[in-house]
């Protein structure tokens, strides 16, 4: 298995070890099985081969906390499809979006320090999110490595869907939750895909002429 065509900004996104299995396509039974691409893929869902819901890897079924999202899931899980499998990207990378999404941010009146790793931009658009993550008392991931547990992975998958329909003022909007150097940081990386975007649009126009 190879993952030599997935660009880098997807690489993030895939898995060192099995996170999850297709019950139709997974070969069963006793012993190591081959791994398939499919349990390696962090931004999935569904089976790429049969479309079926996946399940975790350890066999946990735990239904999806956010099921009003489910459109929007699906739609991000094939925005970052696209752009790993295929190098399809819209106005900007939606893995780039995945990273962003997970950065902290900082809700007001303060929380106490040791909640303060719970609240991430995602929460401004999933607002369900801290909620979920406060009651299962989860750690989500780190933006250098977001593959979220599966049953939560449609509100990530959601998040990026929604960015992307939105637009770059979107991004802009999502500074007004963060703080100190983590803004400067989200910043800098939000104004660079912008400023991607914008030429890209330019360049598509100039093909037009
Ligand atoms: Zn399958």
């Amino acid at each position: 298995m190879t993952f030599i065509d997935v660009p880098k900004s997807s690489h993030r996104l895939l898995a060192a070890r099995p996170a999850q299995f297709c019950t139709s396509c997974s070969p069963g039974g006793p012993g190591p099985s081959p791994v398939l691409r499919s349990q390696l893929l962090g931004w999935r869902i569904t089976c790429p081969l049969c479309g079926d819901l996946l399940r975790a890897e350890n066999r946990r079924e735990l239904p999806s906390p956010f099921p009003q999202y489910r459109v929007a899931a699906l739609r991000g899980e094939k925005l970052l499809d696209d752009e790993a499998e295929r190098g399809i990207r819209t106005w900007t990378s939606p893995a780039e979006i995945a990273r962003l999404l997970l950065m902290r941010r900082v809700i007001w009146p303060l929380p106490r320090e040791h909640e303060l790793w719970r609240y991430r931009v995602l929460g401004a658009i999933v607002p369900d999110l801290d909620h979920v993550v406060a009651a299962e008392q989860v750690n989500l991931p780190t933006p250098a490595k977001p593959i979220l547990p599966l049953h939560l992975r449609p509100a990530l998958l959601a998040g990026v869907a929604i960015v992307e329909r939105a637009g770059p003022e979107m991004l802009r909007m999502l500074r007004g939750h963060m703080m100190g150097d983590n803004k400067v940081r989200f910043t800098d990386a939000a104004e660079n895909m912008i400023a991607r975007a914008g030429k890209l649009r330019a360049s598509g126009q100039m093909q037009l002429i």
